[in-house]
């Protein structure tokens, strides 16, 4: 909640507001649109972009959990690309700096402000810290070195919209509809939800001092990446379930990059080789259920 009256008035940014109503409005046409390849296309491409997204974009080129081949680096930063979150550098930039600030007053999108500006409204608002391009490549100058990164940031809309002309001119309108428009909210609210909902329900394993939860449901429409509470204790485990039963289908694919021995340095909590441990890891301190008010949005 932004408390202080002399703040200046929030700067929409309305191409991003406008673009992503269209992609809902778009996917409302699913309806009129079905047909059962035009489906099997939306369950393929949301595995390709969201893992590009929960396997590229967040836990190799954020967190830099494992090591891969260039070739494999930007394969996997495309699929993040067609996901339509905007190019590596500033989705890196910006989750950089949630970690650094998380549910703090600097973080971009804690749910202290309340559930629907962490799930989606601050993307409509202009934050100097994550938009202003001298500040946010200060977050990541590994990625500002890359020529081949900084032009897929240059061309990521473009690439993302040329994936939807593919798919109009293949199979028409429901190859559009489906592969383009559902997909993308799909993938967009798997997103969201991390920083949302596992931001405010689901249990805290270990003391983080913010407000990360695991959140099994979260996990589960996310490829994993529900285990947030997990994730904010181990930041650069590529693993984000960290027992048996935390379904973590990321890491599941970082194990087969693994085994075909194309990952390598795959780190885990105890910072051994690329095995889950057999044993629970101990809590730092266990913690009951916390609430974290909510107060009213205020933008
Ligand atoms: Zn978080
Ligand atoms: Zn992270």
């Amino acid at each position: 909640m932004n408390t202080d009256i002399t703040a200046p008035p929030a700067r929409i940014k309305w191409d991003i507001l406008a673009g992503i109503v269209v992609i809902h409005l778009g996917a409302l046409a699913a309806f009129w649109t079905f047909t059962w390849p035009a489906f099997w296309l939306f369950v393929g491409l949301q595995f390709l972009t969201g893992l590009g997204i929960t396997v590229g974009y967040h836990r190799l080129l954020t967190h830099r959990s494992f090591q891969v081949p260039k070739w494999l680096e930007y394969t996997l930063t495309v699929c993040g690309v067609l996901a339509l979150q905007g190019g590596p550098l500033k989705w890196v930039s910006t989750h950089r700096v949630h970690h650094a600030f998380s549910d703090r007053a600097n973080d971009p999108h804690s749910p202290t402000r309340g559930f629907w500006w962490a799930h989606m409204l601050w993307l409509f608002v202009w934050d100097d810290l994550t938009d202003v391009h001298e500040k946010y490549i200060r977050f990541v100058p590994d990625l500002n070195r890359d020529p081949i990164h900084r032009w897929l940031e240059r061309a990521s809309t473009p690439i993302s919209f040329a994936l939807g002309g593919l798919l109009f001119l293949a199979g028409g309108w429901p190859f559009l509809i489906w592969g383009y428009f559902v997909r993308t909210v799909f993938v967009y609210h798997g997103t969201w939800l991390v920083n949302s909902a596992s931001h405010l329900w689901g249990d805290q394993t270990y003391d983080t001092n913010e407000g990360s939860r695991n959140n099994w449901w979260v996990a589960l429409f996310s490829f994993g990446e529900g285990w947030h509470n997990n994730h904010h204790a181990y930041p650069h485990s590529a693993a984000h379930g960290l027992r048996w039963w935390e379904v973590d289908l990321s890491y599941l694919l970082i194990r087969f990059f693994g085994a075909m021995k194309w990952a390598k340095r795959i780190r885990l909590p105890q910072g051994g080789p690329a095995r889950l441990p057999s044993a629970a890891p101990t809590p730092v301190k266990v913690l009951r259920p916390l609430r974290i008010p909510v107060p009213s949005l205020t933008v």
